[in-house]
């Protein structure tokens, strides 16, 4: 019986974990017990939104993340498993853009403002509430055509090089905005960057952002549900053109809002909603 165990575990720790810079690895874990550690991170381990017998991890994987092997361990009560990850380079387009130069090189004065917005966003991001208030499908903020999507490899006014975190929708009249799922909003604000911004902590370490708007129609502390509107879509910020831009956030990290969702709501049973 053991021996039968010791296999076991070293068939399980052989399977490497495929990993991709931008992208989220969302493991199944036979148990919702214990906790994740990756490098020096901890990571909880979630509930399976359906099958409660079982455990998830949301193991989001940094942009600027080096490629190579790293390991994930999984320990419980009964038993610790190491499982190998392996990440590679995701490929993503290119995307040169021309915006308002006070964008790109901000004038002084704003420099404390946008020093102070970076500062609360990362605390938000950094804030594990232990609930979830979903527990449906996500879906899109609002029905359009997307227009840029999460990774491009970004130079705005041929210098300032960043990238894309997250994918813009087409709206170039005001559009109202959904909640893509249930959650509680943490911000409401006109910011620097990405202009009319509401934030909605979804539990968990999962946040939802909408950028560029032009009114809000909800304020923070408010409960909102899936699908719910938000806000109208606008043109404030840093921006060529009016559009909505839509980011997820996960454990602290800007994750490819899509590629996320798609996973998530691969584990609600037929008939799903396409994203
Ligand atoms: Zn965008």
């Amino acid at each position: 019986m053991h021996l039968f165990l010791l296999l076991f575990s070293l068939a399980v720790s052989l399977t490497a974990i495929e990993g991709y810079t931008g992208k989220t690895s969302l493991i199944i874990l036979d148990s919702p017990s214990g906790f994740i550690t990756l490098e020096d991170k901890n990571i909880s381990v979630l509930a399976h939104p359906v099958d409660r017998t079982r455990g998830m991890a949301l193991i989001p994987i940094d942009y600027y993340a080096s490629a190579g092997d790293y390991n994930i361990s999984w320990t419980t009560p009964a038993i610790t498993r190491t499982l190998p990850l392996h990440i590679s380079i995701a490929s993503y387009p290119t995307e040169t853009l021309s915006v308002d130069p006070a964008k790109v090189t901000p004038p002084p004065e704003a420099m404390e403002r946008i020093e102070a917005e970076s500062a609360q966003a990362k605390a938000i991001y950094g804030h594990f509430t232990p609930i979830r208030y979903w527990n449906k499908p996500f879906i899109r903020p609002i029905e359009s055509n997307t227009t840029s999507a999460y990774g491009s490899a970004r130079t705005y006014n041929g210098s300032l090089k960043s990238y894309h975190g997250g994918i813009d929708f087409r709206a170039l009249t005001p559009t109202p905005v959904q909640a893509s799922n249930a959650g509680i909003v943490v911000l409401t604000q006109d910011r620097y960057y990405s202009g009319g911004t509401v934030i909605i902590d979804h539990g968990e370490g999962l946040y939802s952002c909408y950028f560029h708007l032009s009114r809000y129609d909800v304020k923070p502390g408010d409960l909102v549900s899936r699908g719910q509107i938000i806000a109208l879509t606008g043109a404030s910020g840093r921006i060529t053109g009016p559009h909505l831009h839509f980011g997820m956030m996960a454990n602290g990290i800007q994750a490819d809002p899509l590629d996320l969702l798609l996973q998530l709501n691969a584990l609600f049973p037929e008939p799903k909603r396409p994203l």
